[in-house]
């Protein structure tokens, strides 16, 4: 991956100090182990010294602060959860939740690249590549020095990825790759992606593509008003020769690239909470500070329904995302609790960080204040890895017995 220097970033580092505390009503901590609580304390003072003063200028601009890979490799970021033996943390999923919600708490778009690497590359390379492939990009993908990309949405297959069209073709020394991906987080800067696309027998496979290979392009998506600090893009594969070595055989078809999305929405489920503590410690801080009618705004009931009920939610959706990490930790979590942890986390930080911005009055739509970014960001986590209504749906057919999105 080709990164900027620190000298050729532009970015204006803020001034202003990142003051937040998160909400803790219901002592959820004492639950937390001291490993998960210091791991939660290094993610967050990293965010608040590396991403905080730099990310509202990286949105305005729409720059991937591309550098950031590296140190997000040093601070144990990438792969928690896979062994140690390929560069991972070896630490639980409570603990991975936990990174995802302190990254997010900073910017979606920053745990989106992170989550990316962590659920959608390291994952299926550590759970269906073999010895050789594991020893070959995980550590390198877990120290930062690789960044990769997960490639299954189609320009015409987003919510029905079974239809995805992208195939290839065995030709006995290599596998012949066509087809094309859309809407691919870090595509553009990636070294690596790991492509799911259809065989001869119209089989999903999984596929690693390097980039530099003949016929592999990864053109950018321009004039995004969602994640604008992460680079999101296209896979195009014109005829590229993939050499069989690269094909991930531990497992094939739909269920495949499903088991890494219920890792990657379990992470986003913690995330999208993290937004929401921002959005709510933020408010809070500017109520009690905001004087109009010569009181604190804090001091009308309405600001404090507001906050209230941001509280309320906050704290059900934490107790919620830790069940379904005790579940993790056990392999007992099902594809609908996660999906009711997702939808439920990201619904709630939408509506909170609507409720945030009322508070912050006009100030609430600049930059000086973390609101509309996350607000804009949540739009982009409501649709991506499964769309609001898919997970709903996806609950529906568990309840029913009955799929009603097929
Ligand atoms: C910023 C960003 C980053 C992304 N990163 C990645 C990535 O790294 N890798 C990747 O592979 N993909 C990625 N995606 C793609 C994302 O997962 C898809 O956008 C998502 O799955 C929805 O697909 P779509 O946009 O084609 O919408 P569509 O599938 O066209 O859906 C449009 C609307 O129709 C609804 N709908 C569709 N089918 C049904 C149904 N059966 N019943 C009821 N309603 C239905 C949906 O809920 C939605 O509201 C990213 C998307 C964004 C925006």
């Amino acid at each position: 991956m080709h990164t900027d220097t620190l000298e050729e970033v532009l970015l204006t580092r803020s001034t202003k100090t990142d003051a937040f505390e998160s909400p803790d009503f219901l002592l959820l901590d004492d639950l937390l182990t001291e490993e998960h609580k210091l791991i939660r304390q290094s993610v967050r003072d990293f965010v608040k010294k590396e991403i905080s003063p730099i990310i509202e200028d990286a949105c305005q601009k729409a720059y991937f602060p591309d550098y950031l890979v590296k140190k997000f490799g040093e601070i144990g970021a990438f792969g928690p959860t896979i062994p140690m033996k390929y560069g991972g943390g070896g630490m639980d999923y409570i603990s991975y939740g936990l990174i995802m919600q302190e990254i997010e708490r900073g910017d979606s778009g920053m745990r989106s690249t992170v989550s990316v690497q962590s659920s959608l590359v390291m994952y299926p390379i550590y759970k269906f590549g073999n010895e050789q492939q594991r020893m070959r990009w995980l550590p390198g993908l877990a120290s930062g020095d690789l960044l990769g990309c997960f490639g299954l949405t189609e320009p015409d297959h987003g919510s029905n990825p079974s239809g995805m069209t992208t195939n290839f073709k065995d030709m006995g020394t290599h596998y012949l790759l066509n087809g094309a991906k859309m809407w691919i987080s870090n595509s553009p800067k990636a070294d690596l992606a790991v492509v799911w696309a259809k065989s001869e027998e119209g089989r999903i496979h999984g596929l690693v593509v390097e980039r530099g290979m003949d016929g592999f392009t990864t053109p950018e998506t321009h004039n995004k008003w969602s994640l604008r600090a992460s680079c999101t893009g296209e896979l195009v594969f014109d005829n590229v020769k993939v050499p069989k070595e690269n094909l991930l055989t531990g497992k094939s078809g739909l269920g495949a690239p499903m088991l890494c999305l219920d890792s990657a929405r379990f992470g986003i489920a913690w995330g999208a909470i993290g937004a929401a503590m921002d959005c709510y410690d933020s408010a809070r801080r500017y109520a009690a500070e905001r004087i109009q009618f010569d009181k604190p705004i804090a001091s009308f009931q309405l600001t404090q329904k507001k906050l209230a009920e941001m509280l309320t939610e906050i704290t059900k959706a934490q107790f919620l995302n830790l069940r379904v990490g005790q579940l993790m930790n056990e392999g007992r979590a099902t594809t609908a609790q996660i999906s009711m942890a997702k939808r439920n986390a990201v619904e709630t930080a939408i509506v909170i960080a609507r409720e945030a911005r009322q508070i912050h009055g006009g100030m609430g739509i600049t930059g000086e204040y973390p609101i509309m970014r996350h607000m804009a960001n949540l739009e982009s986590v409501l649709t991506y890895e499964g769309t609001h209504d898919i997970h709903l749906l996806i609950l529906g057919a568990e309840i029913t017995g009955i799929p009603a999105f097929k």
